[in-house]
């Protein structure tokens, strides 16, 4: 039996149809349409949670009827809408009286507005299923996304399991073929300020029946109720919106459980550029989150996060973060692996960044006083420019590490290198094992200061419109460079 999608509420697209049909033979070239699960014993049933805040009545019903249309009756035990203080008036009244035709969906409301964290663990307090399946609030289901999910959960309960999260469109609302996961997530990219690399792309292809990650989106996953309680559900102490899923990761993995994707659980999920949220106490709490899972979870490595984010860095400093015991006793009750731990056994192809920099921060010019920066949006191949020093990091942040290499790596592992002309960023050829910094991207920095490239032996010179190299010459202030 599977509940009625109401077809006046969500007519569908002549196009929908091609797009499900191309979606349906993906999903039978990985294997998963011929995927058999067990009645006996059943499955477990799952309570779905979707927290939400002022969510547009459209995609917050569309996700609605999506679980209901797509989930076998037997399994949905219910679906919980947790209201995070919305403001706008058609989510209250009309929602309810909405809903009420649904029966098995009910709104449950946070009176006031302390973020999808504490949203998330009221819909869970509440719930009655054995798996709780934690969905955004604009999300779209597809053909048999519930069953890979919870099937997993049965065989191992220990694993808290993803979905294979494909695109809905922004503008056109078109579902379209599974994304590589993580790669256009907000969510995820922000983990890059954290540690660099953390998503690996190949980890999350298609095929088998579930992949482990060292990270996720945490948007939308499923979990055992009981494991959920059990692995300190989430540090309610975090605010708003970010975090909660790196936090999340490291603690699964740490403590002994799993994170994995499962190819054959498709799910759409409309990704946004950047928050459309309103942050009441502002976006510092957002660093705020993320130092509170850096201080738990990340022992010294923690630093490194630090030392590209001004912000947390200072807040980590002055202890500005709250009250962290209930979080560190429930690491020492589970007794979780360390950092180094999970780095080298869940994340062993990463790359670490120097704990310890011989140098880093900002490199100031003693003749132009100003600091080298990378400029807008260099990802590589743009010459850099000088720039007044404004002590934030960002575009002007660099390490020069042990290697002798000099880097721009608050995202990506950028290096100087030579060129013919200025000098530019590129990718480092030095990536760990098995590598070695080529000449052109090795910099010697010498009692004088002078920066000398090896592969040319000319030294940095910030005179001109762009940092270029020329013959070496100590006197010539231009030549001169101080990290701060
Ligand atoms: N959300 C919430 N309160 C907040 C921020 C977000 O209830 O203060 C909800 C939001 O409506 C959505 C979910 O939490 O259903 C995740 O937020 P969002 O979709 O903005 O995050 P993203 O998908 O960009 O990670
Ligand atoms: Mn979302």
């Amino acid at each position: 039996m599977r509940h009625v999608r109401d077809p006046a509420a969500f007519p569908l697209k002549s196009s929908e149809e091609s797009v499900d049909s191309a979606m349906k033979r993906d999903q039978w070239e990985r294997g998963c349409i011929e995927q058999r699960f067990k009645r006996c014993p059943p499955l477990p049933t799952t309570s779905v949670i979707i927290v939400f805040h002022n969510e547009a009545w459209s995609t917050l019903l569309r996700t609605v009827y999506s679980v209901l249309y797509s989930s076998p009756a037997i399994l949905l035990k219910e679906i919980i809408l947790v209201d995070d203080a919305s403001t706008d008036e058609y989510l209250k009244d009309e929602l309810d009286n909405y809903v009420k035709q649904l029966q098995i969906v009910q709104v449950i409301r946070q009176l006031e507005r302390k973020g999808l964290i504490t949203a998330r663990l009221l819909g869970a307090s509440v719930a009655t299923g054995d798996v709780l399946t934690f969905l955004d609030a604009h999300c779209e289901c597809f053909h048999g996304w519930l069953e890979p999910l919870l099937s997993r959960i049965a065989e191992e309960p220990t694993a808290v399991v993803s979905p294979d999260i494909t695109t809905i469109d922004l503008n056109t609302f078109e579902f379209s073929k599974p994304i590589q996961y993580g790669k256009q997530h907000s969510r995820v990219n922000f983990i890059r300020n954290l540690l660099v690399y953390l998503v690996n792309e190949d980890r999350n292809g298609v095929g088998g029946t579930f992949k482990r990650t060292p990270t996720f989106a945490g948007g939308l996953f499923a979990i055992s109720k009981t494991y959920f309680e059990h692995i300190g559900s989430y540090d309610d102490q975090m605010e708003i919106w970010g975090g909660e899923n790196v936090e999340m990761s490291f603690r699964v993995w740490q403590c002994g459980g799993q994170l994995e994707i499962i190819p054959c659980s498709v799910v759409g999920h409309v990704f946004r550029s950047k928050s459309p949220h309103t942050f009441p106490k502002g976006t510092q709490v957002i660093s705020r989150n993320q130092v509170r899972l850096a201080e738990v979870w990340m022992d010294d490595y923690k630093e490194i996060f630090y030392r590209r984010n001004q912000q947390a860095s200072q807040m980590a400093r002055e202890k500005t973060y709250g009250d962290l015991s209930e979080r560190l006793e429930l690491k020492e009750r589970l007794h979780c692996k360390n950092f180094t731990w999970y780095l080298q056994t869940i994340y062993p192809e990463i790359f670490i960044p120097d704990l310890t920099p011989a140098f880093y921060g900002a490199i100031r010019n003693e003749g132009a006083k100003r600091c080298l920066d990378v400029g807008e949006n260099n990802h590589g191949g743009k010459p850099l420019i000088m720039y007044p020093c404004h002590g934030m990091g960002g575009n002007q942040y660099f390490e020069y590490t042990s290697q002798r290499d000099l880097r721009h790596n608050i995202g990506k592992q950028l290096c100087l290198r030579s060129k013919l002309g200025p000098v530019e960023l590129g990718e480092c050829h030095y990536t760990g094992k098995h590598s070695r910094v080529p000449e052109n991207e090795e910099w010697d920095l010498t009692k004088e200061h002078l920066l000398i490239n090896m592969a040319s032996k000319k030294c940095l010179s910030a005179r001109g419109e762009h940092p270029s190299l020329v013959s070496c010459n100590s006197a010539d202030p231009y030549q001169l460079w101080y990290f701060s």
